[in-house]
């Protein structure tokens, strides 16, 4: 089966943070995705959240021989796994996982959209992503450009990382 590499983020801003976002690298290492690479850990004000828990975000590159819709299933029962529960979009979540980038491809469904939306416009997305993937292109830009025209807003170093699985 030919292997695809993907870049998918993690966001958290509810209970153990960091442990929640390492078990989410652990349990798709467990389904046979292969975690490469992972980036340094953000943290980041929680957007238009009021008073909750500021977000750690991070990106990790994969390999994986399943397909996008394949990978975006796996990516919700890994969510659903760790205790999130959808209730307002916005809402305090334990793990998100969305799908940044996948072998650039570009689909638009109703289900999955690739690139993932809203790339552009997020420091904490694009700040990590450019750690690990500065050439990557996202709808023909590399990343590094656009991190270098997005400046870093409430976004800092966090002081601890994640690891790569150990599968
Ligand atoms: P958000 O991540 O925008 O805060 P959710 O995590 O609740 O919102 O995701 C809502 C839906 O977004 C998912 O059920 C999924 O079908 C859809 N979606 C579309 N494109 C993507 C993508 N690239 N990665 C992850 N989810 C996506
Ligand atoms: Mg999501």
């Amino acid at each position: 089966m030919p292997l695809n590499t993907a870049y998918i983020a993690l966001g958290s801003n509810l209970g153990d943070r960091l442990g929640q976002m390492q078990t989410a690298l652990d349990r798709l290492a467990e389904a046979s995705i292969e975690v490469h690479v992972v980036s340094p850990v953000y943290e980041n004000r929680a957007m238009g959240m009021g008073e909750a828990e500021p977000f750690l975000n991070a990106v990790a590159g994969v390999r994986t021989s399943l397909q996008p819709l394949a990978l975006l299933e796996l990516c919700l029962e890994v969510e659903s796994g760790l205790g999130r529960v959808r209730s307002a979009h916005w809402a305090p979540r334990t793990v998100d996982l969305d799908i940044l980038d996948y072998a650039e491809l570009e689909l638009k469904t109703t289900r999955l959209h690739l690139p993932h939306q809203r790339i552009e416009e997020r420091d904490f997305v694009l700040y990590p992503l450019r750690a690990i993937a500065p050439d990557l292109r996202i709808r023909g830009q590399r990343v590094a450009d656009l991190a270098a025209r997005l400046p870093m807003d409430a976004l800092t170093r966090h002081a601890f990382s994640l690891h790569l699985p150990n599968v």
